[in-house]
């Protein structure tokens, strides 16, 4: 029902696309996502922070800005004695970058362990002869150059899930290359799943992307998704 509510209201946008206010729909779904608060004030910006452990990341949020860090609308790392004037710099970098922007405010989240993890995606289109294809692959800023993908048609069960896994070519990257600590690939299989139920239940979203999805060896987050209805 949650789940429902959040796409109905997105429908009613000029562009149908959602941010990280689509988070809840992920937690409606029971996938892990960081801890965070969506804000229109410095005061309140700080609030969110001093109430989240360590420092925290910053995100600017509107429907009209699909690709936050290509105008300097992300911000890893902020200590909380900085983070008034971080809400500022990525409100004016988000007026500049888009005068008539449509700006609802900032994302202050808890930061993703890196160095533990891995950035992965986790997706899904709709083809016109195959219908909802879930995607897995390696995320971040490898995403467009190494192209380490693969595909299932939803509903995905857990053995499809699990050779989506073993497919990819960084497979070993997520086993624990180079001395790191495996990731935990149960979390990372159950969250397509649970993404292909989602994309099963509401045929109205056309395109959905966790981008990235940190997997570490304690299990996953989704720092960050974007979605279309039609
Ligand atoms: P966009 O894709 O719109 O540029 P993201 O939210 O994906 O914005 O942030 C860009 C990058 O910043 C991510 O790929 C990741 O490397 C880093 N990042 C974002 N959120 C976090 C977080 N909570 N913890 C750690 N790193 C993060
Ligand atoms: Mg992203």
């Amino acid at each position: 029902e949650r789940a429902r509510s959040i796409l109905e209201r997105t429908r009613e946008r000029e562009n149908n696309s959602l941010g990280v206010e689509a988070m809840d729909l992920l937690e409606a779904y029971g996938i892990p996502i960081p801890e965070g608060a969506i804000v229109d004030s410095p005061g309140e910006a700080v609030e969110a922070a001093e109430s989240i452990d360590g420092d925290v990341v910053m995100k600017i949020v509107s429907p009209d800005i699909l690709h936050k860090s290509d105008i300097g609308g992300v911000e890893v790392g902020v200590p909380n004695d900085e983070v008034a004037d971080t809400y500022g710099d990525l409100i004016s970098r988000a007026r500049n970058y888009h005068p008539d922007a449509h700006i609802i405010g900032v994302q202050v989240q808890e930061m993703a362990d890196l160095d533990a993890g891995t950035e992965t995606i986790v997706g899904m289109n709709r083809d016109p002869q195959f219908g909802p294809l879930v995607m897995f692959g390696l995320g971040g800023i490898f995403v467009e150059v190494l192209e380490d993908a693969t595909f299932r048609v939803a509903p995905v069960s857990e053995s499809e899930a699990t050779s989506m896994l073993d497919e990819i070519d960084s497979a070993p990257l997520l086993r624990g290359a180079r001395g790191r600590d495996p990731v935990d690939e149960g979390d990372v299989i159950e969250t397509i799943q649970r993404i292909s139920q989602l994309v099963t239940d509401f045929p109205a979203i056309m395109e959905l992307d966790i981008n990235p999805l940190v997997a570490t060896p304690e299990g996953v987050s989704a720092v960050d998704i974007r979605l279309t209805v039609d």
